[in-house]
């Protein structure tokens, strides 16, 4: 079977979350059972050397016609296909926050979509694996050209949709009769998600629970009627780690290398990190927030938790970017407390270093679709103080069931996350209980060798 995966981002490229991180990782766990490649925008800001052209064709769209060139590079043994395109490949942001390629995401990304169906053909690919809203439109150009091409299409984050006003419909060539509310129409506008919800054979979610949340109204983004309809063909997969990239035994960001038998070195790498900061004292426990700042990972309630966290003798460390409001707050907390340290900036090395040096991981989300964070803090020996959500839930914890353990919140209050906060602070005072769990958290597997399998059960399943 030969499979192109489709996304907007992947390491080590283009990051700006955890899809990035599964673009990566799940085909090089796919390529054991499958001939699968990897197909990305060429965005104007990537300066890649040694890249091939292998295609380059003419797309209509809407009366106009678009040159695209397609580009090839193996990226340590995984085929990396790049598209070309107007509009795509000048952007300096991959999601244009500037206004104008922000106004030109409806082309920027159906461009993309249509080439992508293109090389499919010229590739005589078997199976197309769409990703997220910028490649949800891919499958209806399928439907609508009458290919034999299967499609799966797997949501990241339901919250971004890929909406755009009725127009765009014309603008990327899209048939009027698609512009209905069983299909593209949202609202009197263009809906990109619903296009991939509609038209794939296989709709899956990156955890089993967020796989049922959205289809509820509570989390369903306004489509749980739609995904309610489309049921008999949704799924939940759990996402796995690139365990390569993320091996505290030999990851060359640390200070010193570690594993579940060598946690002293742990400790070492907790020391390092700390003189760098202005925490410092590494007796102290130390936890650790590695986030967007945004209101998803619920950076709300853990502003509301902090003051009275830090009135105790532990030191908070908070990495991030994100909503003005919440930079802002946190700088103020950080100027108060001496025992808080917020670094506003994206640094994948330092995360690194903060992952090797945590004793807790706080990920507090309101909802998480998977959530990577959480099983990269374990792997690093980090016990996640989480809420009982998604992907969190499917992987962290508390009663000592499964693998991944940690202290999970069932109720998204004030009153439950510091409970839970308690209960950290008392299972840290049991020298002997916070061992047992760090090491078993080091020793679980966090990989995407099972969740490869059962994209490979699906993708048998649709031929
Ligand atoms: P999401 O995709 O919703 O942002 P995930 O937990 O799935 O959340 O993935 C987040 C990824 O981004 C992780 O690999 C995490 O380490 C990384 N990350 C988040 N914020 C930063 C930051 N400020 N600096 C470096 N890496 C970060």
């Amino acid at each position: 079977m030969r499979v192109l995966f489709a996304a907007s981002e992947m390491l080590p490229y283009v990051k700006t979350g955890g899809l990035a991180d599964v673009a990566d990782a799940l085909p090089r766990a796919l390529k054991k059972y499958t001939d699968i490649s990897v197909v990305l925008p060429l965005y104007g800001f990537l300066e890649l050397q040694n890249l091939e052209k292998v295609e380059d064709f003419e797309l209509e769209l809407g009366g106009i016609s678009y040159s695209i060139e397609v580009y090839f590079t193996l990226q340590e043994g995984l085929g990396v296909y790049f598209i070309k395109a107007p509009l795509l490949s000048t952007t300096q942001h991959l999601y244009g926050y500037n206004d104008i390629d922000y106004a030109n995401n409806d082309l920027r990304f159906g461009i993309f979509s249509a080439s992508i169906v293109e090389l499919a053909v010229r590739l005589k690919i078997d199976l197309l694996h769409l990703n997220d809203w910028h490649t949800a439109l891919a499958a209806l150009f399928i439907e609508q050209r009458s290919l034999a091409i299967k499609t799966v299409f797997t949501i990241h984050n339901l919250a971004y949709q890929g909406i755009f006003s009725q127009e765009s419909c014309e603008r990327l060539g899209i048939e009027p009769s698609y512009f209905n509310m069983d299909a593209l129409e949202f609202y009197g506008q263009l809906n990109s998600m619903k296009g991939g919800i509609a038209y794939s054979d296989a709709v899956t979610t990156v955890s089993p629970s967020y796989a049922q949340e959205i289809l509820t109204g509570e989390f369903g983004c306004g489509l749980d009627g739609f995904l309610s309809y489309h049921s008999d063909k949704l799924s939940g997969i759990l996402n796995g780690i690139n365990t390569e990239v993320f091996d505290p035994a030999s990851d060359p960001h640390l200070q010193e290398c570690y594993d579940s038998t060598t946690l002293e070195n742990k400790y070492k790498n907790k020391v390092a990190f700390l003189k760098t900061t202005k925490l410092k004292d590494p007796r102290k426990t130390l936890f650790v927030v590695l986030s967007r700042l945004v209101e998803q990972k619920g950076i709300e309630l853990l502003i509301k938790v902090l003051p009275e966290m830090l009135e105790k003798k532990i030191n908070v460390f908070v990495l991030g970017e994100g909503k003005e409001l919440y930079t802002n707050k946190l700088n103020a907390l950080s100027s108060k407390h001496a025992n808080l340290e917020f670094q506003n900036v994206y640094d994948e090395v330092l995360s690194h270093k903060a992952y090797a040096a945590a004793d807790f991981f706080v990920m507090p989300s309101l909802f998480e679709p998977c959530g990577l964070a959480q099983m990269i803090a374990m792997r690093y020996g980090a016990i996640p103080i989480v809420h009982a959500t998604g992907g969190l839930k499917d992987s962290v914890h508390e009663k000592k069931n499964g693998c991944g353990r940690g202290i999970v919140f069932e109720k998204f209050t004030k009153k439950e996350f510091s409970k839970a906060i308690e209960r950290a602070f008392k299972l840290k005072k049991d020298t002997e209980a916070f061992r047992e769990s760090v090491v078993f958290n080091m020793e679980c597997d966090f990989s995407f060798e099972r969740g490869a399998k059962s994209y490979m059960k699906l993708y048998e399943s649709l031929f």
